[in-house]
């Protein structure tokens, strides 16, 4: 049996060159942690994390770590279940009866997910290590190409209305088939100009998706949709405010044509489960490298395979293109970005890791999710 012997969190920022704005927010850094966990048979599995604030999350990292040292490192179920069991009460919980600490408080909820998500990939990395296998074997899936979007037109100080046109042809231009569109900051006519303007410069044979990053309440979205439909439009991403729940999606799925896509904010499988069931969307984002990792990934794509929700896995493709690739149906693809400058992660971290061309993810044949690190990287960027 390989035990857990070691779990090391490496937070890391690189400052962006742009300043990137969505609907929502401006992104002036992209940061990721890298998880390392280490059997006492001396196999490393690596891990990832997006998420805020890192310092916090790297915090339960080690806590966790601490918690579940010893443990099979085969043995993701119950691991998985020891470190989520910290997030509730459990009899004989407190005045440290049962070895664990009480509850932490509510706030840091966030945060112990991530935690959690990045040693839970860590383990599958692991387990792909000691059995020889990639990841998506172990799921029984085959190695196939899996359709990679480019996210891109974010509003840039200075920047034209339309230069995301201009920018989105030139991911078609580099084999893309699909692209993703951010909008939804700017007044109806403006954004619908956009989204016109790219659909022309794309063709008509390419997907389009559009992200407005929670940018409106039901009766706006109704509004902004139906001036997208003529459009061609394959996904209208994070349509609602923030606080909008299951049956706001429902009523807003009931008034357009196009199918809502959502859930790279949701932090487990419980809330996955009541958008998916009820019928207000036709695609699920839930992100492992965000919250609860691959093992919670696998529970949300089981009930959306069996409800006829497509599989869109938020952001990683090196880690999600393992999952989608064992849902030959239903699984839809990955998001990427074809701008390096935007994700500067994912083009110099790795000094292995599956490869995106002609628009396609191609996962290698490597044990594990078949990515190495770039140390060198990984201490230039170290967050301080
Ligand atoms: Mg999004």
């Amino acid at each position: 049996m390989s035990k857990i012997a070691s779990v090391k969190a490496h937070p890391i920022v690189v400052e962006l060159k742009t300043r990137y704005w969505t609907a929502h927010e401006g992104i002036a850094t992209w940061s990721v942690i890298i998880v390392e966990v280490q059997t006492d048979d001396g196999v490393i599995g690596y891990g990832e994390i997006h998420g805020s604030p890192q310092k916090g999350i790297c915090t339960w990292v080690e806590r966790l770590g601490e918690y579940i040292k010893g443990m099979d490192a085969n043995a993701h179920l119950p691991v998985w279940e020891k470190m989520f069991g910290v997030t509730h009460p459990r009899r004989n919980g407190i005045m440290d009866q049962d070895g664990m600490p009480p509850p932490p408080a509510r706030s840091e909820f966030p945060q112990v997910l991530g935690a959690l998500g990045g040693i839970d990939i860590a383990l599958w990395d692991i387990k792909g290590k000691l059995a020889g296998l990639p990841v998506y074997k172990l799921l029984g899936a085959e190695n196939r190409p899996i359709l990679s979007y480019s996210t891109g037109g974010y509003y840039r100080e200075g920047a034209p209305d339309n230069h995301c046109a201009e920018e989105m042809a030139g991911f078609i231009a580099k084999g893309y088939k699909a692209v993703k569109l951010k909008t939804g900051a700017g007044p109806l006519d403006v954004e619908i100009g956009r989204i016109k303007a790219t659909r022309e410069a794309i063709g008509k044979d390419n997907l389009l998706m559009l992200d407005v990053s929670g940018a409106f309440s039901v009766h706006e979205a109704i509004r902004f949709a139906q001036g997208a439909e003529p459009y061609d439009i394959t996904w209208f991403e994070e349509p609602l405010h923030w606080y909008c729940q299951p049956a706001d999606y429902l009523q807003l799925a009931e008034a357009t044509t196009i199918p809502i896509a959502h859930g790279e904010r949701l932090t487990n499988r419980f809330t996955c489960r009541d958008f998916i069931t009820s019928g207000g969307i036709g695609y699920i984002q839930f992100d492992a490298t965000r919250f609860c990792g691959f093992t919670e990934s696998i529970r949300v794509a089981e009930l959306a395979n069996q409800l006829n929700v497509k599989i869109a896995p938020h952001h990683a493709p090196e880690i999600h293109s393992h999952l989608v690739a064992a849902y030959p149906e239903h699984g839809f693809g990955c998001e990427s970005h074809g701008d390096p400058e935007r994700d500067p992660t994912f083009y110099h971290l790795f000094s292995e890791r599956a490869q995106i061309k002609d628009g396609y993810v191609h996962m290698n044949d490597k044990p594990g999710f078949g990515i190495e690190i770039d140390r060198k990287f990984m201490e230039r960027y170290k967050a301080k």
